[in-house]
Order: C-alpha cells, then structure tokens, then sequence
C-alpha cells in the first residue's frame, strides 16, 4: 500500500518518502504522519522516542525501522560567536558537513546550509574545494539542515532565509531538486520561495533546470572575475560552462520572471580589484538584456585553510572604494557583509579546521565559543542509527 502526498511531496525516494509509505503498510493513520512533521518541525524533537504525541508502538516501529533519529544528522561541533551560530553536522556514514546562522540587525537570521561534503569543482580562493568530494548530500540531509531540533533545543529557532551557499556546488548534486521541493512545500520546511538563494560557480545544466523548476527561487552566480581565461585559473568549471552561458540563462530568467539576479563577486587583494577589472565587470553587466534587473555582490576573500596560499584578503577600504566604483558607473552594487568572521564563517573552514586536528575548547567571554558535542552521545546516536539501519547515504 502507498501513499502519495500533495504534488509529490515528500518525493517518494527521500526517507521522509520512506517514512510516509511505511506508516501507510503497517496501517497507520494518515494524521500520524503530519503529528510526526510537525514534531520534527516544531518541538525540537531529535529522536522518534520523543515524540509523544505518537503512540508508543508505533515510536518503537518507526525506531527498529529507521533508527532512532528523527533526521538523518547529528551535530558534533558548534561553534558560537557575535552575531553567528555554526554547526559541523555528522551523517550516519561520518562524512561532516556545516551549517551557519547568521542573525542580522533589525531581528533577521539567515541560514547558509551545504548540499555536498566536500566538493570536487576546485575552485582555488575555497577550503571546501581543497577537501575534494566526499560525496552528494541526500535530499533530506539537506532539509534535515533546516529542520533538526539542534535548532530549537538552542534557542535559534526558524530563520527568516535560507542560502545554499555552504559547503559544494548546489547544482552539481541533483538531489537537490527534492530539497527544494520539500523546503518550501508548506508541510515540510513551509518558506517562501523567493526566500531561498541558491548560489552556483555556474553549473549551467542544473542552473537552467532551477530556473525552470523554481523560477521564484533568486539565482546567485559567482563571476569572481570578467575576464574567461583568470575566472578559468579560479574557478576550473568555467572551462565546461563558460561564464557566458551562465549569464544568458540569467538574462532569459530577466525576461521571463522579471526578478533579479544576483552576480556574487569575491574580491581577492591583487587579483582582480584592478581597474581593467572594474572596467570589464561593468561592462559585463550594462551588456545585459535587463541590466537592472542584475545586482553585484562584492565579497571580501577571507583567507581561508587549504585555498591558495598567495591570496590575500583586501582591506575594508579597498573593498568599498570597489563598490563606490561599481555604482558610480550607475551598476547596483552592494559590499556583502559576512557576520561571524570571528569564527571563520566562510565555507568549509571549520570543517578544514576539523580535519586538521584544530583546537576545539570552550571561549572565554567576548571570544568565540566552539565546543566539541560529546562523543559518547554522537557514537552512542550512530551506532544506534546504524543498528535501525534505513538511513540514506549511511
Ligand atoms: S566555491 Fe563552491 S563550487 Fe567552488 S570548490 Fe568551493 S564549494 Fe565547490
């Protein structure tokens, strides 16, 4: 026996897919799956034994069958500074991936979530690049990043926004199109679609496909530099999908949607803040079809474990004389401020720092705190996963 949801969701492959058919075979109701949902979307609940709005029995079923955990990830390092909470989350097979919430001004939070471990694109300013794949996130190790109760349990609670802009490239895992689905699909992550980012080097297939599929998501391309042949030397993907090809996907989404794309534009000290850069860049946008409809983000490179060494991170005044620049030759243009550079907030640094045997201790007052989740638990959490079996990747 199986159930289908409202326009395919959960997507029948995902374990939350798994989870619904498997109530509907040992004949539960079907207001028993969306007691489960909304536990694992709002009580904070990390295990299936906690939810006790669901019967005992079926709490014991849903265990033996998919393990103890109610999302398929456990949290094993967090790290807390100013304005930002980090996470290092662990999948059942151990590979580790980060996620980060950024509290801004005027009670906004923005979560920036991984959709592979690792990444095997290279691009050569990124720590994520240098770890290489691991492997593809499933889809609902990507939705579980949203939705665990690590949330809850701590105090953050729901973000306003969501950017896919953590560890890999996005569009080069095509479980990503299921995440999205279940993100903005009311039952399950419930967002707006226009709040979610989804920020590519330029994998240009899957760029059309978003487009195409969720058009009211806002597309970011990183540029990081106008000129084909350095963008090359940066980011390796622009010789399969040149930056050109990108950039007029971006202009039939113009036409057709009429919302805005956004450029995303790391300025590295040295490399490409010359005028020859600000000169093309300009050029590069005013060529659009619908100029205005294109915004750059300027980026200041933090210099990040495992990316090119001879990087360098231009100063803050550099950076804005750059957008000043930008927007005197009429291009909108904003400087992106990153909160949290006190703990490393740039993609994969705390999972380089990880890898690589760095301190991991609790702060002192004013300093960032970082504090490794006990290992017992997470163990105890795995090898209890591990005996259910059922988890995805595992
Ligand atoms: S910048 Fe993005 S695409 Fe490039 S290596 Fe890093 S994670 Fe991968």
């Amino acid at each position: 026996m199986t159930r289908t949801g409202r326009h395919g969701i959960p997507p029948p492959d995902t374990r939350w897919g798994q989870i619904r058919r498997h109530l509907a075979e040992v004949k539960a109701p079907e207001f028993r799956f969306t007691q489960l949902l909304m536990a694992a979307r709002d009580s904070g609940a990390e295990t299936f034994d906690e939810i006790r709005s669901l019967p005992a029995p079926l709490r014991y079923e849903l265990t033996e069958r998919f393990g103890p955990l109610l999302q398929p990830l456990v949290p094993v390092v967090v790290e807390r500074g100013d304005q930002v909470e980090k996470v290092l989350f662990e999948t059942a097979s151990g590979a580790r991936i980060e996620t980060v919430v950024a509290h801004y001004r005027g009670g906004w939070s923005s979560m920036c979530i991984s959709s592979q471990a690792g990444c095997g694109l290279g691009c050569t300013f990124c720590a994520t690049g240098a770890v290489g794949l691991v492997r593809q996130l499933t889809a609902d190790e990507i939705l579980a990043q949203v939705m665990h109760g690590h949330w809850r349990r701590s105090g953050v609670g729901r973000p306003e926004s969501i950017a896919l802009m953590g560890m890999g490239e996005a569009l080069a895992n095509p479980n990503l199109f299921d995440a999205l689905k279940m993100l903005v699909a009311p039952e399950f992550g419930a967002f707006s679609p226009r709040r979610i980012t989804v920020s590519t080097v330029g994998f240009a297939p899957n760029l059309a496909r978003l487009l195409r599929e969720q058009p009211q998501i806002t597309p970011t391309l990183s540029v990081h530099s106008p000129f084909p042949e350095q963008r090359a030397a940066i980011i390796p993907l622009e010789r399969r999908f040149p930056l050109a090809q990108n950039l007029e996907l971006l202009d039939r989404h113009t036409i057709d949607v009429r919302r805005k794309a956004y450029l995303a534009y790391l300025l590295i000290d040295g490399v490409n803040d010359t005028d020859d850069h600000l000169e093309a860049l300009t050029r590069l946008v005013r060529t659009r079809i619908r100029p205005e409809l294109f915004h750059v983000n300027v980026i200041r490179y933090n210099e990040a474990a495992g990316a090119d060494p001879a990087f360098r991170a231009p100063t803050a005044a550099a950076t804005e004389r750059f957008v000043d620049e930008l927007r005197r030759r009429r291009i909108h243009a904003t400087r992106r401020r990153q909160v949290g550079a006190d703990i490393d907030a740039a993609c994969g640094q705390l999972h380089a720092r990880y890898l690589s045997g760095g301190a991991i201790s609790g702060g002192t007052s004013g300093t960032p705190t970082r504090t490794a989740l006990g290992a017992p638990t997470v163990a105890a959490a795995r090898a209890r996963t591990a005996e259910g079996g059922g988890l995805p990747g595992g």
